[in-house]
């Protein structure tokens, strides 16, 4: 790992700013992650790992309408999924106390004021980009005054947006965010961890720098968005008379084309029944992508390969399944399917009565399975064409083909149903053509999958389109679903992937890659021809 943020840890390093550097992964528990978490899970717990540092998984709970701990169980799941283990676990709802003291302190010193503006005269008065906003009548209460009010929104005597606490800062500043922030605002509701002890809560950018410094973290890593937010982030620091400064520094969200990358908006899809439920196979989700089956490793290799920079860009979802097709095709062992069974009755079957199979050719040690071979055997009906067009090296009249790991066959005879349709094939074995000791002579170019008749399970498949049609590349992402996204198929598979744990990815060859899923059926993950052009 080499980025611009590396650099800085490395210079901080050196010239003895820092001991030891120490990030956070800071998610606010109101949702599941997504694959754009990863990244700013993969760059603060990589740090962590590259420097031999520490990194904080901390739960930034002070909205407390929006957060659950089923979203908080989730995420320590999906964070353990990526490998990684944190060295301290915190919930901002823990510094309650001690934000409450630091605003206490901000008030005597005359740096913070209650104020009675509603939400909409403090937006008014807060003015533009290009007009200076204008001092809040309440801006001159003395201390006295403001901590008597602040223990009376505490205590619970005033209504939500009646009053707020805000930081006295520059209502002129040209950043919009020093123009006194509101730091503490009015909430009769109940958090899932300090139930109703509170009915203030701390705001975001009050909450984070005192957090991050209360943990020594030594490097505050954000995205973009909260770049404007950073004088901010220093002035609640050095106000609140912290000697070791955490610093923040902001990096480029990842975008993913045609993806939707918002808990808000996959919390509608959830709730709206758009898809399953938040592990639902075509969520971009980490619960999603690990229930589709791609590899934790996949995830952040690819992580890793999309880099770190400042600059915000669309990288092409065909790069993340470049990944974890790379991933599986190293990983995933092989096994065979057959999507539109094709009985074919062989002659001349005078064993083996089984078919060697090699695991996974990619594998440093050769690795073999037997599989059940028989005079009746399943084919794709796709491998088998009447009328081939050119160049067809598969089964058709008078040709030949090779039954993976087992031998070849030359087609005899197509036999048909009463109503002419095809119901079976007559193929005979030609001789001394077994797999691996083939001294035939004849000459075959095609090699299709198949399965024994005699031990075929049947089983579903599930292939999905993406959510969202990417050709609606604009509007409401509620009109841009793609309808009917998921299909189902009926196949033939051998016992071995049929009973395979759930969870357990195979190649089915020729076909794709798939994952046993809880409920027996095989979810494709990805198709085996790779789109991604670097
Ligand atoms: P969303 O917009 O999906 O609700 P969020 O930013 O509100 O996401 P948080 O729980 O606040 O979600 O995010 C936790 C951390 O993950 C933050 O540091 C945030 O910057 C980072 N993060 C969120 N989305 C992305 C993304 N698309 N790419 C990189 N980092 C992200
Ligand atoms: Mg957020």
């Amino acid at each position: 790992m080499e980025n611009f943020i590396t650099d800085i840890i490395e210079e901080d390093l050196r010239e003895g700013r820092i001991d030891g550097v120490v990030t956070r992964f800071p998610p606010e528990p109101n949702g599941y992650l997504h694959i754009g978490h990863a990244k700013a899970v993969c760059i603060n717990f990589g740090i962590r790992e590259a420097y031999h540092g520490k990194c904080n998984l901390r739960f930034d709970d002070t909205n407390p309408t929006k957060e659950d701990v089923e979203y908080v169980d989730s995420i320590m799941e999906d964070i353990r999924w990526l490998g990684f283990e944190w060295d301290e676990l915190h919930y901002a709802s823990d510094y309650f106390d001690q934000i409450y003291e630091f605003a206490l302190k901000l008030i005597r010193e005359g740096k913070a004021y209650v104020c009675d503006l509603t939400a909409e005269q403090i937006k008014e008065y807060r003015g533009t980009l290009t007009e200076p906003g204008r001092n809040s009548p309440y801006r001159d209460r003395t201390p006295e005054e403001n901590l008597k009010l602040f223990e009376e929104m505490r205590a619970g005597k005033f209504k939500e947006g009646e009053k707020v606490l805000r930081a006295k800062i520059d209502m002129a500043s040209p950043n919009l965010n020093m123009r006194d922030p509101v730091l503490y605002r009015i909430l009769f509701a109940s958090h899932h961890r300090t139930g109703d002890k509170w009915c203030i809560y701390p705001m975001y950018d009050f909450t984070h720098p005192i957090s991050d410094a209360l943990e020594g973290i030594t490097h505050s890593i954000c995205t973009m968005e909260f770049e404007d937010h950073r004088p901010l982030y220093d002035w609640v620091v050095d106000n609140c008379g912290f000697e070791k400064k955490p610093h923040q520094y902001e990096f480029a969200r990842l975008n993913l084309t045609n993806t939707i990358m918002s808990k808000r908006f996959l919390k509608r899809l959830v709730e709206e029944g758009k898809v399953s439920g938040w592990d639902d196979p075509r969520m971009p989700t980490l619960c999603g992508i690990r229930r589709r089956g791609y590899p934790p490793e996949a995830i952040k290799t690819f992580c890793e390969e999309v880099g770190v920079a400042k600059a915000v860009s669309e990288v092409d979802f065909a790069m993340l399944e470049h990944a974890v097709r790379d991933e599986l095709n190293r990983k995933a062992e092989r096994a065979m399917c057959v999507k539109n069974p094709l009985k074919v009755v062989l002659s001349g079957f005078d064993g083996p009565e089984e078919a060697v199979f090699e695991v996974n050719p990619n594998e440093e040690e050769k690795r073999e399975r037997k599989i059940r071979f028989s005079r009746e055997i399943y084919i794709d009906a796709e491998d088998f064409s009447e009328n081939p067009p050119p160049k067809y090296h598969r089964l058709k009249p008078g040709g030949v083909v090779r039954l993976k790991g087992a031998c070849i066959i030359a087609f005899e005879e197509a036999v048909k149903k009463p109503d002419g349709s095809l119901d079976y094939l007559r193929c005979s074995v030609v001789p001394h053509s077994h797999s691996g000791a083939d001294t035939s002579g004849v000459k075959c170019k095609g090699v299709i999958q198949w399965v024994s008749a005699e031990e075929a399970r049947p089983v579903t498949l599930r292939q999905y389109d993406s959510l969202l049609n990417p050709e609606i590349p604009e509007g409401d992402f509620m009109e841009r679903l793609t309808p009917d996204s998921e299909h189902l198929f009926s196949a033939f598979a051998e016992p071995y992937a049929a009973d395979a744990p759930t969870g357990t990815r195979f190649q089915f060859l020729r076909m794709g890659y798939y994952i046993k899923d809880r409920d027996g059926s095989f979810i494709e993950i990805v198709g085996l021809k790779d789109s991604f052009r670097k």
